[in-house]
């Protein structure tokens, strides 16, 4: 194993303590802090919340390194080790006391005027950028579901499931398992228009194809984990799981039920 680390951080003055103790014991116990992942670290710490982890894992391109986070933001569903277990924590990885755990990203690609990928590692949520009813058809596989009518579609990765998926009344995910969920955002369910109310689940290798009605092409708004992306004349959006996996150091007491139980109830 390559004594290498790289450390990131948010710039809260909590996490910037954090990460200076981070680094003089990681120092201690023998590890060289590099400044880059160009250097090849075998490890990267993302200190902060999980918008940190979330930030790291976008800016540093879907690392093949593995990451792991010391949460100084609340619960921290991706931020596993507390502070005050920085010790045991570096004693577990010099054992090799851990696991790497898969993490899927979800892939849509947008056709517009002009056609990208986006990547997200919690979820895509497609609404109109003008606060305005958006009516999207979408197809599963090819087969035509609906013409959706409210505020928007929420698909969530597994990682994703205890985020805006959860607020928006979509089921928590085990992160063992691997699919899609699509969640509707206050679906209208009138005379005048018929959307499902309850999320979809979805195989990993299935096509997620989702069309903005013509009057709405020119108001579309795709975020993807928080990051917004205002487009025009958008013609279809297909969301697949992608090939992109992020390993995430687990210590082997994590308990992902755990954490649920002492968020949300
Ligand atoms: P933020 O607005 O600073 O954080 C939003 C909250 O989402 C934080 O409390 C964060 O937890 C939590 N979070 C992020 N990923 C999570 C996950 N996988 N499981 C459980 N909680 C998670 O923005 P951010 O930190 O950059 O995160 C972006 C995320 O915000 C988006 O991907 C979306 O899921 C979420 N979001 C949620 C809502 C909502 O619930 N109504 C609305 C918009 C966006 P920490 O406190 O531990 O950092």
């Amino acid at each position: 194993m390559s004594k290498k680390i790289f450390i990131t951080s948010n710039l809260s003055d909590e996490s910037l303590s954090v990460r200076a103790q981070l680094q003089e014991k990681l120092e201690s116990n023998g590890f060289e802090i590099v400044d880059s992942i160009s250097e090849s670290p075998s490890l990267i710490i993302a200190v902060g919340g999980d918008g940190s982890f979330i930030t790291a894992v976008h800016q540093y391109h879907y690392p093949k390194i593995p990451i792991v986070g010391i949460n100084t933001g609340h619960l921290g569903f991706l931020q596993d080790i507390h502070p005050s277990d920085i010790d045991r924590f570096i004693e577990a990885y010099k054992a090799g006391h851990y696991s790497l755990m898969p993490i899927s990203i979800a892939k849509a690609e947008v056709e517009a005027q002009q056609s990208f990928t986006l990547y997200a590692l919690n979820e895509f949520v497609i609404r109109n950028k003008l606060s305005r009813m958006i009516h999207l058809s979408f197809k599963i596989n090819g087969s035509w579901i609906e013409r959706f009518s409210g505020d928007g579609l929420l698909i969530s990765t597994p990682t994703g499931s205890t985020a805006y998926n959860y607020s928006a009344g979509g089921a928590i995910v085990d992160p063992s398992l691997d699919l899609l969920q699509i969640t509707p955002l206050s679906p209208s369910n009138t005379n005048a228009y018929r959307s499902l109310t309850s999320s979809i689940v979805t195989a990993p290798d299935s096509i997620i194809e989702i069309s903005p009605e013509q009057t709405d092409a020119s108001s579309v708004q795709i975020i993807s984990d928080g990051f917004d992306n205002q487009l025009d004349f958008v013609k279809k959006i297909t969301i697949t799981s992608s090939q992109r996996t992020v390993y995430v150091l687990r210590l082997h007491n994590y308990d992902f039920w755990q954490k649920v139980t002492n968020r949300f109830l």
